[in-house]
């Protein structure tokens, strides 16, 4: 009771503070202050869900309701198409001409506005990247032509070959289908990295190192989830950070704030992630594990 009453306090205070243009005017000073640089990607996440469920992925073990409801099943939701398009112009309008991408731990592929979005953010002078795992693409030959040349980098996962023959047969197929977009191929299977909330992350064995090295990411990445709410990093997907909701605040007001800097800033420095809970079990950073060839942690 004392912790639901807590809750609505500080809900009621944050909104308060909002309502009262208090981040609005602290941003205001620390953008032209702090010399805390503006993100270098901006990840917008238009919809929750993926059609696969991978054992590298934080999304498995998501039991929240944020990607996973309490029985495993996925959520299914999409962020407002107006709040995709308000997020892509605040971005322009603070002078961002550089990456973005349409996910977070979601397949952006399964939406159908994808094609607007992309030609919306081609029109703005912004890069568009993304990441997939081709399964869309597989069935849609005419998506392909679409977007080929709309998205200027596409990494695609490759996630089911079983020897090298087959991984070049893979690679060789997508580079059939896309002639203008630039493609690179993430290997998962071979080149994994632990990450909370994956399967492997309690398999495999994990090097104490990781833990001292300073994390760039936060300095780096702007990271709004599908509805709204705003990871502080990659391994954040239930932005445990509480940096704010980005369909209540603007990019700026969560960006420049003297949480995310503080936090940020202690982050790019070798020992920061002791300093949070989240951090000090956050093994990204570490060399990439090899799954084919993995070991238990009692070995
Ligand atoms: S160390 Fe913290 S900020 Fe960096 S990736 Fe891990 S959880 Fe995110």
């Amino acid at each position: 009771m004392l912790n639901i009453l807590k809750q609505y306090g500080k809900r009621f205070t944050r909104k308060l503070l909002i309502y009262i243009g208090y981040y609005k005017a602290i941003a205001f000073i620390l953008k032209r202050t702090s010399g805390f640089p503006i993100w270098e990607n901006l990840e917008i996440d238009i919809q929750s869900s993926c059609n696969r469920d991978c054992e590298f992925c934080p999304r498995y073990h998501d039991r929240s309701g944020v990607r996973k409801d309490a029985e495993g099943k996925q959520v299914i939701a999409k962020m407002p198409t107006e709040k995709v398009y308000d997020l892509i112009d605040q971005a322009h309008r603070l002078g961002f001409r550089g990456k973005i991408k349409l996910h977070r731990l979601s397949e952006s592929m399964l939406d159908k506005r994808y094609v607007e979005f992309a030609k919306y953010i081609k029109e703005k002078g912004l890069r568009l990247l993304e990441n997939t795992n081709g399964d869309v693409f597989k069935k849609n030959e005419a998506l392909c032509e679409q977007l080929d040349g709309l998205i200027e980098h596409l990494t695609i996962g490759l996630y089911d070959y079983h020897n090298e023959a087959e991984k070049q047969a893979e690679i060789a197929y997508w580079q059939g289908k896309f002639k203008k977009t630039q493609l690179a191929f993430s290997t998962p299977t071979e080149n994994c990295t632990i990450r909370q909330g994956a399967k492997i992350y309690f398999e495999v064995k994990k090097n104490p190192a990781a833990l001292d090295l300073p994390c760039p990411q936060p300095m780096k990445m702007m990271l709004v989830r599908y509805d709204g709410e705003v990871s502080l990093c990659c391994e954040d997907d239930q932005c445990h950070f509480d940096l704010g909701n980005a369909f209540e605040q603007s990019l700026q007001e969560i960006w420049w704030s003297r949480k995310h800097i503080h936090i940020a800033r202690t982050l790019e420095k070798s020992g920061g992630r002791h300093q949070f809970p989240r951090c000090s079990t956050c093994y990204n950073g570490q060399e990439k594990i090899n799954l084919l060839s993995r070991t238990s942690p009692e070995d």
